[in-house]
C-alpha cells in the first residue's frame, strides 16, 4: 500500500519520505531508527561533560540573532535552563533557525559540549516539547530518532510512524500458510519467516514479526532493540534463503546432468605423471566432484582453498572427468595472463594424453572460428563411441562471447570467482545445456558470505597445503628503511631468488600524491635493483607485452616483477621468493593475503615486506594481522569486520543483496537458521 495512502500524507510529505526510500506502509514500518533517546531519565545539565554526546531538557530562557558585518556570516544562539545549570546552543550561518525557537519553549537537545565555561554546544539536534494528546509518544519514554530528509520534522514521522503501527500492526506476520515459492513477495504483511518461525515452534527467544517491528520502533528497554533486530534479521535471510534454495530448486526439476563421472581412463597417466601425491584434501574434493558430476543434477559446487592449496590440479581432475566421458570443458580465468598460465600448464598436462587444449581470450585465440553446431545432437556415451580427442578450452569471458559456440560442453570451471559477478555466473552457465559448475575462489569466503552470496551452491574446502612449502615471513617497515630492504632484495636476487614490487596505483593521481605509482617508481626500482633487471606489469600494458614479460620473468631473464595488484591472482612462479608491497595501507587484508600466496610457492623461505607509513593505530593493527597469521579464512574475518562486504568482495561485485537489519558480519547463526528453517520447510 503506498504511503500516501495514510492519513496526513499529502504529495509534499510523500515526496519527502520518498526521497528517504519510503514508498510504501511496509518501507514506512521498516524505517529503521537511527539511534534511541531515553526520555525517560535526563542527565543535569550542571553534570554534563565533554566526553560523549547526551540529551538534555530544558527551558529555552534566552535567544537571539547576531549578524556579523557585511551580513553574511550569522550565528543564532538560545540558553537552555533545566534548573541545574545553562547551555548554550549555537548554530552558525543558519538564520532561520530563529523562527523555529521562542522563549518559554520547552527542548530537547542532543550534542556534545565543544566548550564548558560557559557550557555550549554548536549545532545540537533538537525537538520542541509539545503537550497535547499525542505526547506521550514522544516524552517519558525511549523516543526513537529517526534519519530525516530536509523538511521533515522528526516528531512529525516518530507521530506517523506510531499511528500506523497502532492501525497495522494485527496485520503484520498474519499469513496462514506459505505463499507459493513462485511469489517471491516481500511485503511484511506476507511475512513467511514469521509462519516459519511459528512453525519451526523451536525458538522461543524470537518475538513475532509484529512485536519486533513495535520494538524496533518504541522499545520498552534498549535490550529490546537487540532481540528485535535479529528477529528482523531472520526475516530477511529467510526471504534471502526462499529465493536461493528455490531458484535451486527450479533449476534441479529442470536439468537432467550429462555423465560426467569418467572411468579413470586419463586421471590414471595424469596423476602418475605429475610428480607429486595429491594431498588428502585435494584427493576427498575430488571424490565429491566425481559424486556430483556422475550425478542426477548437474554439479553445481564452489571449491574454496586458500592460495597455493593446489586448486588447479583439482580442476585438471574435474576436467579429466568430464573429456573421459567424452566431453568438452571450459575453463575461464579473470585474467589473460592467468588464462595463459592455465593454458600452458594445462597443454603440458593433458596433450601428452591425447587431450587438446586450446586458448580464447579478447586478444588471442587458437581456436578456429567453427561451423556453430547444432545442441541436440542425440547423447552416446562417447567414451567409446566417438574416437576423437575431447577438448578443453581455456580463456578469459571472451570465451563465451557471441559467436563462439561450445559443443559438448560437459564442465565449467571458473577460477577465481570473485572477479566474476554473481550475475555472469548465471549468465555463464545459461549458455551451455546444463553442464557442470565448478566455481574455485581463493578468497576464503567467511561463512556469512559464502552462505549468502554462494547459498545455492556447494561448497568444498581445500583445508590443507601440500608438504614441502618454504615458510613466508612477513614484515611491516616504514619507508625510512626502504635503502636497506633494497640491499635485502638485491642479496636475494643475487642468490638466485626472484622478487615482485607491488604498487597500489598505475599512475600518479593529482589527488592522492602520495600514493606511489607504479609507472613512476618504476625507474627507481630500476636503480634500486641494478644490475638486475626489472619489468613492469600493470593493466595498460598491451597483452603481447604482458605475455613477453611473464615469459621473461618466468625464465629468470628478468628477476624482478615491478607490478599493481594485477598479479594478485594465481601467479605461479615458484622461484620469486620476496614480495615487496608500498602503500600498504592501501590494500585490503584479503588482497594482501592474495598477493602474499604469489611468493612460498617452492622449497626457498620468503618474504613479504609490507612497506607503510600509515600514522593511524587502526591501519598499523590491520596489517599486523597479516603478520600474525597465515590462515586465510581468519583474515578474511578481520577484514570483513574491518571494512564490510563491499570492500571485502571488491567494489565490482555484484548480486550483493542488501539487509536493513541482517549484519553480515554477526548473524552467522541467524543465516544458519534461516538456511535450516527454509530447507526443512519449504
Ligand atoms: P592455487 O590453489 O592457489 O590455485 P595452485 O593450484 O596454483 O594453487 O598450486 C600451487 C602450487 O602447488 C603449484 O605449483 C602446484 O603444482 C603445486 N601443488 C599442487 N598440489 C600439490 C601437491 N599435492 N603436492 C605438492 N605440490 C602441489
Ligand atoms: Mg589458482
Amino acid at each position: 500500500m503506498p504511503v500516501n495512502s495514510l492519513w496526513g500524507v499529502g504529495g509534499e510529505r510523500a515526496a519527502q519520505l520518498a526521497r528517504l526510500g519510503i514508498l510504501t506502509i511496509e518501507d514506512l514500518l521498516l524505517h529503521a531508527p537511527r539511534r534511541y533517546e531515553d526520555r525517560r531519565h535526563f542527565r543535569k545539565i550542571a553534570e554534563l561533560t565533554e566526553d560523549e554526546p547526551f540529551t538534555a531538557r530544558g527551558t529555552i530562557v534566552v535567544q537571539g540573532l547576531k549578524r556579523f558585518r557585511g551580513g553574511n556570516k550569522s550565528v543564532f544562539e538560545f540558553i537552555l535552563d533545566d534548573g541545574s545549570a545553562r547551555l548554550h546552543c549555537r548554530w552558525w550561518n543558519l538564520p532561520f533557525m530563529e523562527k523555529y525557537f521562542e522563549v518559554g519553549d520547552e527542548v530537547f537537545v542532543f550534542g556534545k559540549l565543544v566548550e564548558t565555561k560557559p557550557r555550549t554546544m554548536d549545532h545540537p539536534e533538537t525537538e520542541v516539547i509539545e503537550g497535547g494528546e499525542e505526547s506521550f509518544i514522544h516524552i517519558n519514554r525511549i523516543a526513537p530518532v529517526y534519519p530525516l530528509t530536509e523538511g521533515l520534522p522528526q516528531r512529525w514521522l516518530r507521530g506517523l510512524i506510531w499511528r500506523t503501527l497502532e492501525r497495522f500492526e494485527d496485520k503484520v506476520g498474519q499469513a496462514s500458510s506459505l505463499p507459493a515459492p513462485a511469489k517471491p513477495a516481500q511485503s511484511f504483511l506476507t511475512a513467511r519467516a514469521d509462519a516459519l518461525v511459528g512453525q519451526a515452534g523451536s525458538l522461543p527467544y524470537f518475538p513475532t514479526r509484529a512485536n519486533a517491528i513495535r520494538m524496533i520502533h518504541f522499545p520498552e528497554e534498549l535490550t529490546d532493540l537487540e532481540i528485535a533486530r535479529r528477529r528482523l534479521a531472520l526475516d530477511e535471510f529467510v526471504e534471502l534463503q526462499i529465493q536461493i534454495q528455490s531458484r535451486r530448486k527450479k533449476f534441479e526439476a529442470l536439468s537432467k546432468a550429462l555423465p560426467c563421472g569418467g572411468d579413470n581412463r586419463l586421471m590414471k597417466p595424469f596423476l602418475a605423471k605429475l610428480g607429486f601425491k595429491l594431498t588428502g584434501a585435494q584427493t576427498s574434493v575430488l571424490k565429491e566432484i566425481r559424486a556430483d558430476m556422475g550425478g542426477a543434477h548437474p554439479m553445481r559446487r564452489l571449491l574454496q582453498g586458500d592460495v597455493g592449496s593446489g586448486k588447479t590440479v583439482v580442476a585438471a581432475c574435474s576436467a579429466l572427468m568430464a573429456l573421459e566421458s567424452g566431453f568438452n570443458v571450459a575453463l575461464m580465468a579473470p585474467t589473460e595472463i592467468l588464462a595463459e598460465q592455465h593454458f600452458r600448464n594445462f597443454k603440458n598436462w593433458l596433450e601428452p594424453l591425447g587431450v587438446k587444449v586450446e586458448m580464447q581470450t579478447g586478444s588471442r585465440k587458437t581456436v578456429e572460428s567453427r561451423e556453430p553446431r547444432a545442441e541436440s545432437q542425440p547423447r552416446r556415451s562417447p567414451s567409446t563411441l566417438d574416437p576423437r580427442p575431447s577438448t578443453l578450452f581455456v580463456g578469459t569471458h571472451a570465451l563465451f562471447t557471441a559467436g563462439f559456440d561450445l559443443p559438448k560442453l560437459g564442465l565449467v570451471i571458473i577460477d577465481e570467482q570473485h572477479k566474476f559477478g554473481v550475475a555472469q555466473r548465471e549468465q555463464l552457465v545459461r549458455k551451455g545445456n546444463y553442464p557442470h559448475l565448478l566455481v574455485m575462489t581463493a578468497t576464503p569466503i567467511p561463512r556469512t558470505l559464502g552462505l549468502t552470496l554462494y547459498g545455492d551452491l556447494d561448497v568444498s574446502v581445500i583445508d590443507e597445503m601440500p608438504a614441502g612449502r618454504g615458510r613466508v615471513k612477513t614484515f611491516i617497515r616504514t619507508a625510512e628503511k626502504l635503502p636497506k630492504v633494497w640491499e635485502f632484495i638485491r642479496e636475494k636476487i643475487a642468490a638466485g631468488r626472484q622478487a615482485y614490487v607491488v604498487y597500489p596505483r598505475v599512475e600518479e593521481q593529482d589527488t592522492a600524491n602520495d600514493i606511489k605509482a607504479v609507472t613512476k617508481e618504476f625507474d627507481n626500482v630500476q636503480r634500486a635493483l641494478a644490475p638486475f633487471k626489472a619489468s613492469l606489469l600493470h593493466g595498460r600494458v598491451k597483452s603481447a607485452e604482458k605475455e613477453s614479460v611473464m615469459s621473461a620473468f618466468r625464465a629468470n631473464q628478468v628477476q624482478a616483477l615491478v607490478a599493481t595488484a594485477l598479479i594478485e591472482v594465481g601467479l605461479d612462479v615458484p622461484n620469486a621468493t620476496v614480495m615487496l608491497i608500498e602503500n600498504a595501507e592501501r590494500f585490503g587484508l584479503a588482497q594482501l593475503h592474495q598477493l602474499r600466496g604469489r611468493i612460498g610457492r617452492g622449497a626457498h623461505e620468503s618474504f613479504f615486506i609490507l612497506i607503510s607509513d600509515a600514522k593511524k593505530p587502526e591501519a598499523q593493527a590491520r596489517l599486523k594481522i597479516l603478520e600474525e597469521t597465515n590462515d586465510g579464512f581468519k583474515i578474511a574475518e578481520a577484514d570483513l569486520k574491518l571494512r564490510g562486504p563491499g570492500e571485502l568482495l571488491g567494489r565490482e561485485q555484484s548480486g550483493m543483496p542488501k539487509f536493513r537489519f541482517g549484519n553480515l558480519v554477526d548473524d552467522l547463526d541467524l543465516i544458519r537458521q534461516a538456511r535450516e528453517l527454509v530447507a526443512k520447510n519449504f
